[in-house]
């Protein structure tokens, strides 16, 4: 039977990550370190190339959106304006007898349905009457729930108090806090007019109660953030709308399939003070429906706060209209690693090939996967297959990432290949050295073969690619 994403398990997806070089646990001769991972050989390549798209996609192919690279640590203030030196907080409970840490809003929905996030106090009495077990030890010993802010802290040389004491410096808990910074210079130093978007990729990190589920939840990662800035009278229903849809159509060009994504509309009476309306993006994980990109109307909060804060005019001046007012903000963030964690979930497909046999196959779409062709000599020790097949592969890797392999029979180097997601293999066998100069093309997703000739091959994968 074959099986696909909507069946699959995270061990098989954990295993292959490993096995295949996409992901490895971090530090594993130390014993690992928690919920930490690096990406491997093809999950590196993999992770470049749906950065490399997105970027294409909504930088380099739009009038109206530019790029920056910001800071990782950035200037405490700005965190103080953007409310989360006080606010970026989870709600925490510890298992007394455990001492295990973990999230009383998600222990509490769980025994009573109710989200009680934000009410402490209510979540433990709820813990209290309903005898809520400690997951881990079963046990019933809790202590009051209470926050925790998530942001990570670090000390900076020459940022210290009057006694030369160390004040923190936060790693940035979100990206959009550089496009902020940036706002102002932007406008000076580019021809930017409204409505414009600012995107950026970078590393975050949140210091979460409870990590796990391999990529989905882990304390450093990666977003890839637009600031949409609009005018505040703008009809922004249409427009919100429209990037829910390029969220949505970037997920299944990176692979991610339809049929697992869906929406989630974040009830009125939850949203913050100022959003007019948040949406998050959902994707089936084998673990649970969960979010895999957010959109918010941010209204003009966060420029508004840090022109307060920062005692500096953030104001737009439209020299066409003579109007100066300060913008409204769309905010399309998408989660690099949630997404190739849905993109490795929705590639993978086990086929039964008949007689036992049967083959894990990656279907990533071809733009997307680390390796574009495979290329072996047939037998390692026939220098006349090597040289031949060292020649193919220096030619194609001008233009294709492309790997050579002389390890083991074919059988096995289709299947490794296959589960890299490599989208062809070619072999250079004794008919292409003794009779007419062609090579066997391979394709991943049919299996079938075909002979190309060695000086056709440039055009016949030109074709395949596009
Ligand atoms: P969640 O509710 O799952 O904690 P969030 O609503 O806090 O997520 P946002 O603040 O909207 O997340 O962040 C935007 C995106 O960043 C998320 O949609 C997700 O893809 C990604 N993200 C957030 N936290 C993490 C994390 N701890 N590990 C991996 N990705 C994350």
């Amino acid at each position: 039977m074959t099986k696909e994403n909507n069946n699959i398990s995270m061990e098989e997806i954990v295993s292959l990550c490993k096995r295949r070089g996409f992901i490895f646990p971090a530090c594993e001769i130390y014993g690992g370190f928690a919920n930490s991972y690096s990406y491997g050989p093809y999950g590196s390549q993999l992770k470049n190339n749906i950065k490399a798209l997105w970027w294409k996609k909504f930088v380099e192919d739009r009038k109206d959106m530019v790029g920056i690279d910001g800071p990782i640590l950035l200037n405490p203030k700005l965190w103080e304006a953007s409310g989360h030196t006080g606010g970026f907080n989870a709600a925490l409970v510890d298992c007394k007898e455990c001492k295990r840490r973990f999230r009383a809003d998600h222990l509490v929905e769980k025994a009573t349905g109710e989200d009680m996030e934000g009410r402490n106090k209510d979540m433990t009495r709820a813990l209290q009457a309903k005898k809520v077990p400690c997951p881990v030890c079963k046990k019933f010993n809790w202590t009051e729930v209470r926050d925790f802010n998530e942001m990570f802290s670090t000390n900076m040389n020459g940022i210290t108090d009057e006694n030369g004491d160390y004040l923190p410096v936060y790693l940035r808990p979100e990206t959009a806090g550089a496009i902020f910074m940036d706002y102002k210079n932007i406008l000076d130093s580019t021809r930017v007019k409204i409505p414009f978007g600012v995107a950026q990729i970078g590393k975050a990190f949140r210091n979460e109660i409870v990590a796990g589920n391999f990529t989905f939840r882990i304390r450093e990662f990666e977003q890839m953030e637009i600031e949409y800035f609009i005018h505040p009278d703008t009809k922004w229903e249409q427009q919100f709308e429209n990037w829910l849809v390029e969220q949505n159509n970037f997920a299944q060009e990176i692979g991610i399939s339809k049929d697992l994504l869906s929406r989630y509309e974040h009830p009125k009476e939850k949203l913050s003070h100022y959003s007019k309306k948040t949406t998050d993006t959902m994707f089936k994980f084998p673990f649970g429906i969960e979010e895999l990109f957010g959109m918010a109307h941010r209204s003009d909060f966060d420029l508004s706060s840090h022109a307060k804060h920062s005692g500096k005019d953030l104001s737009y001046d439209d020299r066409n209209t003579g109007e100066r007012y300060i913008p409204h903000v769309l905010e399309p963030t998408f989660g690099l690693d949630r997404a190739i964690l849905a993109t490795i979930i929705s590639s993978f497909v086990q086929e039964d090939l008949g007689e036992g046999e049967s083959r894990i196959v990656m279907k990533f779409p071809p733009k997307i996967a680390p390796v574009k062709i495979a290329i072996f000599p047939l037998l390692k020790n026939k220098l006349e297959l090597v040289k031949k097949a060292e020649e193919a592969y220096d030619n194609l890797k001008n233009k294709w990432l492309c790997e050579f392999d002389d390890n083991g029979n074919i059988g096995k180097r289709y299947r490794r290949q296959d589960e890299i997601g490599t989208p062809f293999c070619v072999t250079i066998d004794f008919e292409t050295i003794e009779k007419d100069n062609s090579v066997t093309v391979r394709d991943r997703d049919t299996m079938k073969q075909e002979r190309v000739k060695l000086n056709q091959i440039n055009e016949y994968f030109e074709q395949k690619f596009n």
